[in-house]
């Protein structure tokens, strides 16, 4: 059983009309203003904050994305006797999943826009029927359970990691065999350690990403062509 790792980044889902929030270049780090959205400090201290980071999660319509190609590809990859996939992701969209591949095999390292849950209680629910509530009129809609605040279930700006999925992607970062980086530029934690950590422990490092990445001098092969058509290729050569 060959172990393929998969880190995947914002340019994985780019296809599927999903923009990068969240990197160096991101919508978030370039307006102070959209930052403070998804900050945990000035979302927890401030409902008008709130209300505008409801509005915002109801246009940005993340839900409605499909996967692509290059999901599909790698759901794929994972049906190919004798290989064994774990993709650990930096989304948020939850794409790995609809495009086929288990749950159990996805590490969302920055958790998931699908799933609410509170800062009271710690209850989990579906984004989808908070947006319902927002859509029905509320603008800062409580947790059910005990009242609390609710955010989406993703790690925000100021808050950490979960220590537990960390960990397990570091594990794979060691096993694995081949450790293809997509669509990430591989320049923030944890994307850019977890690299390094396969390249050091012997696996095959492949890079897919539109521009030059810190790890490309490590990498056996490089490829800068649209992940789209790359990845697919690329994923049945290694299947
Ligand atoms: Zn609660």
């Amino acid at each position: 059983m060959t172990l393929v790792a998969i880190l995947s980044g914002a340019g994985i889902s780019t296809d599927s009309g999903i923009r990068d929030y969240r990197g160096p270049d991101g919508l978030w780090r370039r307006d102070p203003e959209a930052e403070k959205l998804v900050t945990y400090a000035s979302y927890m201290a401030d409902p008008d904050i709130r209300r505008r980071a409801w509005l915002m999660r109801r246009d940005a319509a993340v839900l409605a994305a499909e996967p692509n190609a290059a999901h599909r590809a790698v759901a794929e990859l994972d049906r190919t006797p004798g290989t064994a996939v774990r993709v650990l992701t930096q989304n948020v969209d939850g794409l790995h999943q609809l495009a086929g591949l288990p749950g159990r095999k996805v590490l969302e390292l920055h958790g998931t826009a699908r799933e609410v849950v509170c800062t009271g209680c710690d209850a989990r629910s579906p984004m989808a029927v908070a947006l319902e509530r927002v859509e029905a009129g509320e603008d800062d809609p409580a947790c059910r359970e005990c009242g609390g605040i609710l955010k989406p279930a993703t790690v925000m700006f100021g808050q950490a990691l979960d220590p537990a999925v960390l960990g397990a992607a570091m594990e794979i970062a060691r096993a694995a065999e081949v450790f293809v980086a997509v669509g990430s530029t591989l320049q923030v934690q944890p994307a850019a350690s977890l690299a390094g950590i396969a390249a050091e422990h012997g696996a095959r490092l492949i890079v897919v990403n539109a521009e030059p990445t810190p790890y490309d001098a490590l990498a056996e092969e490089v490829v800068r062509e649209p992940i789209g058509t790359a990845l697919p290729a690329l994923l049945k050569r290694l299947g």
